[in-house]
């Protein structure tokens, strides 16, 4: 079975890939004339419809989108549906991670908690869509560790593991990831 994966990220498509296996995923790498989708919504719910949507309305088939970010408590849930773009517009993942730990330099262990959103929204045949949620509880560290995963992965610990998210091999991330987490519920409804 094929699924349309609305993403340009092949980094996550592969994630995605080693959950669902064996159903084989289709992203918009697959069409290469495929417009850049305006991700102007106000929650994750609305730009991961917005995604799952326009790749709908092109290949007429059951697709989903995903949409998510980084909460953290000590900024009020911030950077939160702006995680990519953290630290400014044509940034990096590097220079975002940087932000984070100045702005929460003077903040203790204790209130550095945080946690990974991801909600999915599934559109159906019949362009239906079905929403999914999953989150990761953590803290942020102080400092960069490990070297795998993408994005705040150095910097999000795991309080029972003691190790930051990018110190964990892909295929155990995978089993406990707030993507994980919804993932399995698609699976699920999906009955596969
Ligand atoms: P997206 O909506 O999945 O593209 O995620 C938006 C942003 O949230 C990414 O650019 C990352 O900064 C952050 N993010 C989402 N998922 C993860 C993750 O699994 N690890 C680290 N950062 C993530």
């Amino acid at each position: 079975m094929n699924i349309w994966v609305s993403t340009r990220n092949a980094h996550k498509a592969e994630e995605i890939g080693l959950i669902l296996a064996p159903c084989r995923i289709k992203t918009l790498l697959d069409i290469p004339d495929f417009p850049d989708i305006d991700e102007n919504g106000s929650s994750y719910r609305e730009n991961a419809e917005l995604k799952a949507r326009a790749l709908f309305d092109r290949v007429h088939e059951p697709v989903f989108a995903d949409d998510s970010g980084l909460e953290v408590d000590a900024l009020g849930g911030r950077p939160g549906i702006h995680s990519a773009r953290f630290s400014g517009n044509d940034t990096n993942h590097a220079r975002n991670i940087d932000k984070l730990l100045h702005d929460l330099e003077d903040v203790s262990r204790a209130e550095r908690t945080a946690r990974f959103r991801c909600v999915i929204v599934y559109i159906d045949a019949a362009g239906k869509a079905h929403e999914f949620v999953g989150t990761l509880d953590g803290y942020i560290g102080c400092e960069r560790r490990g070297q795998g995963g993408f994005g705040y992965d150095p910097v999000f610990m795991l309080p029972d593991r003691d190790c930051a998210v990018a110190e964990l091999p892909a295929a155990e991330k995978n089993s406990l990831s707030h993507r994980a987490r919804a993932l399995a519920q698609l699976k699920a409804f999906l009955k596969l």
